[in-house]
């Protein structure tokens, strides 16, 4: 399906709507929305993906894990091309920290194209936050390994857009180079 600005723009709207009274954990607290705008901006600057499926799911993948939004009413939105891989980038909030984690590592290769892509950019942005604005509180330890984990799921992800991996691979040596000695 060719890209249409405004199916774009009504889901970066749909996005903002829903993520309006989150702030991310930095110390800024910087609003939410700002995160979903830069994996869809990775994909679509970064990589030159011009999938529309991708760069909604891209905006959509934290409205239902973190908001009150349904995998259902985004199939009625935005399609259930969108609604499934935002249902496959979404994890199961009842899980603790950790086994989301094993879980997410674990299924990362079995993922769609489109998911795929999806998680590499959110764990490229989120690599990235971890090191030049990190979550209020976190010790280097606790952001090396978030940083070590992030990149082993794109890791597992990797194999479609190879400069994508590249891009991945270049936030670790980054992130190591920076926060990788105690
Ligand atoms: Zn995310």
């Amino acid at each position: 399906m060719p890209t249409s600005p405004s199916r774009i723009l009504r889901a970066v709207a749909f996005a903002a709507d829903r993520h309006r009274f989150q702030r991310r954990k930095d110390e800024e607290a910087s609003p939410y929305i700002n995160h979903p705008i830069e994996v869809a901006e990775v994909l679509s600057i970064e990589a030159g993906v011009d999938d529309e499926v991708t760069l909604i799911a891209a905006l959509l993948h934290d409205t239902v894990e973190d908001t009150e939004t349904t995998i259902e009413e985004i199939g009625e939105l935005f399609g259930p091309m969108v609604a499934a891989v935002v249902a496959e980038v979404t994890d199961d909030p009842t899980l603790p920290r950790n086994e989301r984690r094993r879980i997410q590592l674990e299924r990362a290769g079995g993922a769609s194209r489109e998911a795929k892509l999806v998680k590499i950019a959110d764990k490229i942005c989120n690599i990235r936050d971890v090191v030049s604005r990190p979550p209020t509180g976190w010790s280097f330890e606790r952001r090396r390994e978030y940083v070590l984990w992030a990149a082993a799921v794109a890791k597992n992800c990797a194999g479609i857009i190879p400069h994508l991996d590249t891009v991945a691979e270049n936030e670790l040596s980054r992130a190591m180079a920076t926060i990788g000695n105690p």
